[in-house]
């Protein structure tokens, strides 16, 4: 499996962006996350493009910033002129920080604090997507301290169970997220904020669920949320202008995944909501959406150096495992621990080989830390480069300090040159934070 600009040249070496990764991996040493910047432009481009291309009415993509938040990445996104996706008062200020316009920015959340609350408001968000009732009030009231009428949305669940891990299913009745259209709170919720004076009320938001494979659930979905906007129009006389569906599609992590395309994701969406709006005689509202794994996921790759290697007698079959470890593991990359993510990799500085032999890459955490069960690699020795694919979304974004590991690099590649985008955490800087008091301060004699 190549993704993007991904090749083997000359040499045998896997190469991204033109950059030969055993040099990248030697210059900026391991674990490094490589970036394939013409890839990652070249995504946010295509899905911009596949729904504005089908959909009669405006369509906005935010990028939902959570998948992976960098300066650097802020940056491209404004670039390419998508809008952002932020989900706490940490993905505001990167976002502001790098100067992205607040007024293409949508606020989202569970628990919103009253400080997060007020910096959206500040900063003049374009979107806050209301979760509950406390919130919703909460909100009116803030905005009403600070003289601003906020654009919101309102977060409702269309219990749709989409069948993906149930550590990320969002869609079904029972999830702490949004308010549920089936018991009648939905449209109690829609009342209120059409009331409140300092709210304005665009429409309504869902987000059924991560690393979906096909778009059934969309369709699902889609046909719950027109249902709701025509019930919201009978009820309270009010045609909402918003429907925002958030994010979800699937990514190629191993070979055998088939994710549709940008354009079939889209030819099924704008056809389904045609259908249906048509049915329910509404005109076609705004489409927005907030693809996070979709666009990053798979510009994403991690290299690692190969350590000792260690094969072990099982009674079971196949009677034996071998265990490949790494420099890396659950810091960068938690999602195998989480989720039973799975990945595929290759060994870069011999990208050619024929994977005849079935090893299990163990991360260097105290802990199982298994990053990936039984793949086909081929030979292996210590100090080759492990490359692990599509690790763009929820890696350097769920990376911790555990084992008090610092940080990975980022660098992003482009046409042969590479450039640091989060530069390695050292040793001291996992000191930073730390505090003595002065009854600690005597050491034993
Ligand atoms: C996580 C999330 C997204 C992005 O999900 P992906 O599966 O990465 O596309 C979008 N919207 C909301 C509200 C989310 O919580």
């Amino acid at each position: 499996m190549l993704l993007g600009t991904q090749c083997v040249n000359d040499a045998g070496h896997l190469e991204i962006g033109g950059c030969d990764v055993v040099d990248l991996a030697r210059r900026f040493g391991t674990p490094l996350y490589v970036v394939d910047e013409a890839f990652l432009r070249d995504n946010l481009r295509r899905y911009k493009q596949a729904f504005a291309e089908r959909y009669p009415a405006e369509t906005t993509v935010y990028y939902a910033a959570k998948a992976f938040l960098i300066t650097a990445m802020v940056r491209v996104i404004d670039q390419e002129g998508l809008s952002l996706d932020v989900a706490s008062g940490g993905e505001l200020h990167t976002a502001l920080a790098a100067g992205f316009p607040p007024e293409r920015i949508i606020l989202h959340g569970n628990y919103k604090s009253e400080g997060e609350l007020r910096a959206a408001l500040e900063a003049g968000v374009g979107r806050i997507v209301v979760d509950n009732f406390f919130e919703l009030r909460r909100l009116n009231a803030l905005a009403a301290e600070t003289g601003r009428v906020q654009p919101v949305l309102i977060r409702v669940t269309p219990g749709i169970d989409p069948h993906t891990h149930r550590r990320i299913r969002t869609g079904q009745e029972d999830t702490k997220f949004g308010i549920n259209i089936s018991d009648g709170s939905a449209l109690e919720a829609i009342g209120e904020a059409l009331d409140f004076p300092n709210l304005n009320l665009l429409g309504i938001h869902c987000h059924i669920g991560s690393q979906l494979l096909d778009s059934k659930s969309h369709e699902d979905a889609i046909e719950v949320m027109v249902a709701f906007l025509a019930q919201i129009r009978e009820t309270t006389g009010r045609a909402l202008e918003e429907l925002n569906i958030g994010g979800g599609l699937g990514v190629r992590y191993l070979p055998e995944h088939k994710p549709p395309t940008y354009e079939e994701f889209a030819d099924t969406v704008c056809a389904t909501l045609k259908r249906f709006l048509k049915q329910y005689d509404l005109e076609p509202p705004r489409l927005s959406q907030e693809p996070g794994r979709a666009l990053v996921a798979e510009t994403g790759t991690t290299l690692y150096t190969i350590g000792p290697t260690k094969r072990v007698n099982i009674t079971e079959d196949p009677g034996s495992r071998t265990y490949v470890s790494v420099d890396g593991g659950m810091s960068d990359n938690p999602r195998p621990q989480l989720y039973d993510a799975v990945y595929t990799a290759m060994v870069a500085n011999r990208a050619g080989q024929p994977r005849d032999q079935v090893v299990t890459v163990a991360g260097k955490h105290c802990e199982t830390d298994l990053m990936i069960t039984d793949i086909a690699l081929g030979d292996t020795d210590i100090g080759d480069i492990l490359a692990v694919q599509s690790t763009g979304a929820y890696n350097h974004a769920m990376a911790s300090n555990y084992n008090r590991f610092p940080r990975s690099t980022v660098v992003f590649v482009r046409d042969g040159e590479a450039d640091v985008v989060y530069e390695r955490e050292t040793l001291d800087d996992l000191l930073r934070q730390d505090r003595i008091p002065a009854r600690l301060a005597a050491r034993a004699s």
